[in-house]
């Protein structure tokens, strides 16, 4: 291929849709040997639908997920959206107030004057509400809500792998990228299903955000040049932790695109091993 000069290669990747901040992150992508991704977003289509509603002994199903909905729609995250959605646009003339979002476990706040909480187990456990076992064998990813304190039933919700993730996989492998991680707040067990459908050589689920830094400055010490790749609401402290921080522009979050060294502006997965390619194709121009 055609040896490309710094702008040359700069100007290949915007085509592309793939924004380098700095053609120094040329130099990195080229030393790479490591990408860690995040999976919501990412590697699948981080737009979440309700499949099952499941309301616990005493509550209504439509009475629970209006009082969920309500407090989702403060939330910018994928899954509150699919509640939010799911729930309709039924004028709610609930009043909602004292909302906080507490990131890898969901919402609590006052809706109608009742404290409601939206999110996963830990969220519950965290606020001190009992849940029956049913919850915590759910193989998909659920919203649990809480009402008052008192365990209120819970929706399914899944999310689809995006098509161009396996090409992702394929195409860094062929770049000689010898260390492909997926890391996720999402359950452990549909992390480790997503990531043996990907063939993804190493995965962890259940991870709050400082947990994914963890692993990030694990591979760092290891002596790994890695590429961070997230979309996500909260994925700004560890793409900022990377050798480079890639942030996915399709649904990606304003904190995360500032951070990033690199942009891709699509939702392609397999755009990280473009601007590997055309990394490698820079020349580096002796002045
Ligand atoms: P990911 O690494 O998949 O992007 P996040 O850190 O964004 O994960 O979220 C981790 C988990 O926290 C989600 O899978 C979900 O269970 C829960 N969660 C976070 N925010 C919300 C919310 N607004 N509503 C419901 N659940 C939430
Ligand atoms: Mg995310």
């Amino acid at each position: 291929s055609i040896p490309l000069g710094y702008f040359g290669g700069i100007g290949a990747a915007s085509r592309e849709g793939i924004l380098f901040k700095g053609s120094n992150f040329l130099d990195v992508m080229r030393e790479l040997d490591t990408v860690v991704m995040d999976k919501t977003g990412t590697l699948t289509k981080g737009v979440f639908a309700v499949q099952q509603v499941q309301p616990a002994a005493g509550f209504e199903a439509a009475k629970f997920v209006a009082l969920a909905a309500a407090l989702e729609a403060k939330s910018t995250h994928p899954i509150a959206r699919a509640v939010v959605e799911y729930a309709g646009p039924a004028e709610s003339a609930l009043a909602v107030a004292d909302v906080e979002e507490i990131a890898g476990h969901g919402l609590r706040g006052t809706v109608g004057g009742q404290v409601v909480l939206a999110g996963n187990a830990r969220l519950l456990r965290r606020f001190g509400v009992e849940y029956p076992a049913v919850v915590d064998a759910q193989t998909d990813t659920i919203v649990v809500v809480a009402v008052n304190g008192r365990y209120a039933g819970y929706l399914t919700v899944a999310d689809e792998i995006k098509p161009d993730a396996a090409l992702a996989v394929r195409a860094l492998r062929a770049e000689g990228i010898s260390k492909l991680v997926m890391l996720s707040g999402d359950k452990d067990v549909i992390v480790q299903r997503v990531a043996r459908e990907l063939t993804i050589d190493e995965a962890h689920g259940g991870l709050l955000p400082e947990d994914k830094a963890r692993y990030v400055q694990q591979y760092l010490a290891e002596g790994r040049i890695l590429a961070f790749v997230g979309d996500g609401v909260n994925d700004a402290p560890v793409v900022a932790l990377a050798n480079v921080g890639i942030a996915m522009g399709g649904l990606g979050s304003d904190a995360t695109i500032e951070t990033a060294d690199v942009v891709i502006q699509t939702d392609h997965p397999s755009k990280i091993a473009t601007a590997r390619r055309i990394a490698r194709a820079t020349h580096t121009v002796v002045w």
